[in-house]
């Protein structure tokens, strides 16, 4: 997700940067190519406009700050109105990310969504983070009366998921089957229950009122909706249409690993009001991801997001290890040894794609790597090149000479070139976390301008 959109909004950056001073025609011009970026992404027209006058009114009203280019300021702007855009922001009261559990045990969470959004899985994946990362004692129930797979499906990935589901009775009601899963929560001290809604094709009103009697029935801590962003504009209708009709507390958005163009999650939070809480990035149950506006925003904007992959590979990887490699990419330290342990640790977080997309430089990277068949053979080609280093090469691999560069490819399977075009990509990446490493010093991406 956000590909596209980041390519546009880096090309109107870019061409910015090669202005001294920007005049307000220059603005004017960023302005508009910015929100043909943002409808070309799928985001709904009111809330392109929204965030394009905004731009627009901060950037020709904003004093002129020495430590900064204008350029920049207006890459500055620009976050600012996309993290408001997706819900967050100063001043915005903001719910911590992920879901809540603030509420007597046994905690009800009702998962709401049409069929095929993916909220099975969600549920599952939910299950398995509150297991593992919360310690909570979770039951996990199916109310699908209409489809005995689903509730057969929910079984199977409790199990996965290393938690329990509420044994299937046949014939029972939604409210009935709800009303068991609260007692046998209450009688053997769950923490959680998450309830797990039928789905249909489209809203209709049967199941609109199925879903709203399950609320009013239990009383649900949390009621998410699961949506697709594959959807696009269809997922914020939904959302719009559930909230209005049951009320919901947050958004889920699932295939976010796909190729969706993003606009949906630009749309959700104006159009609907509701938070989009988690993100749901791959088919594994690990693939789930908090959603943090700010982040979401510095990925759009190309920047990378080192916290969000750091994050993740200290969920997976060895923490202390993940920290060392951040305090590295900060300090514009991270060298091909580094390259060579993260490409290693890549396969055990899933989605290599979903990864990638976190790391700084990626849309220089991408059409290389789209060439060299975006799979795992690349990855292993590139650690066994750097394994066929000298670990001062490594450190600095300014010094190889060609002649070293052909005993290298020769050593690791590969051509001068593979060799060329790791370099090259790895010098893209090295200059890409300098300058955020930069802009992370003057407050640029963090804090305010002065
Ligand atoms: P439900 O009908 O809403 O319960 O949908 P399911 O949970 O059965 O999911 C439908 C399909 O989408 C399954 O094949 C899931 O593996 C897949 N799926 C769910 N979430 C994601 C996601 O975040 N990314 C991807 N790529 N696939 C997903």
């Amino acid at each position: 997700m956000f590909e596209a959109l980041s390519g546009k909004l880096n090309g109107v950056f870019d061409r910015l940067r090669r202005r001294g001073a920007l005049t307000e025609a220059d603005v004017a011009e960023a302005s508009r190519e910015v929100r043909i970026a943002l409808l070309e992404a799928d985001v709904a027209l009111p809330v392109v406009k929204d965030i394009v006058s905004k731009v627009r009114e901060r950037a020709v009203g904003a004093n002129v700050i020495k430590s900064v280019s204008p350029a920049q300021q207006v890459i500055k702007i620009v976050n600012d109105c996309l993290v408001e855009a997706l819900g967050g922001g100063e001043g915005v009261e903001q719910a911590p990310p992920g879901i809540s559990l603030q509420a007597a045990s046994p905690v009800p969470i009702l998962m709401i969504g049409l069929q095929g959004s993916g909220k099975t899985t969600t549920s599952g994946k939910i299950a398995l983070r509150l297991r593992t990362r919360d310690k909570k004692k979770v039951l996990l129930a199916s109310l699908d009366v209409h489809r005995p797979a689903a509730q057969l499906q929910l079984e199977t990935l409790a199990k996965q998921a290393g938690v329990a589901s509420l044994p299937i009775v046949a014939g029972q009601t939604p409210l009935q089957i709800a009303a068991r899963a609260m007692e046998v929560a209450r009688g053997e001290l769950y923490d959680v229950v998450i309830l797990d809604t039928a789905g249909r094709l489209s809203i209709d009103e049967a199941l609109m009122d199925e879903v709203a009697a399950v609320k009013a029935a239990t009383r649900p801590h949390e009621s998410l909706l699961v949506v697709d962003a594959m959807t696009g504009q269809d997922a914020v209708q939904t959302a719009r249409a559930f909230n209005e009709r049951v009320g919901i507390t947050g958004i889920v958005m699932t295939r976010v690993d796909g190729d969706a163009r993003g606009g949906a999650a630009l749309s959700m939070r104006a159009v609907t009001g509701a938070p989009i809480k988690l993100l749901g990035a791959g088919e594994k149950l690990e693939a789930l991801e908090d959603f943090h506006p700010d982040r979401i925003a510095s990925r759009i904007l190309g920047m990378g997001d080192i916290v969000s992959l750091v994050e993740k590979a200290a969920e997976t990887i060895d923490r202390a290890e993940a920290e060392k490699m951040a305090a590295k990419m900060q300090k514009g330290q991270f060298d091909l040894e580094d390259y060579a342990s993260q490409l290693k640790q890549i396969g055990k977080m899933g989605s290599l794609s979903g990864i990638l997309g976190m790391l700084p430089g990626i849309g220089k990277m991408k059409a290389q790597l789209e060439n060299a068949n975006l799979d795992n053979t690349l990855l292993k080609r590139q650690a066994a090149i750097i394994g066929s280093m000298t670990p001062k090469e490594r450190r600095n691999p300014d010094i190889l000479k060609a002649s070293r560069k052909k005993r290298i490819a020769a050593g690791a399977g590969a051509t001068v070139q593979d060799v060329n075009r790791l370099l090259k990509q790895f010098d893209d990446m090295s200059a890409m976390m300098k300058r955020m490493s930069k802009l992370g010093q003057k407050g640029l991406m963090r804090g305010g301008l002065g």
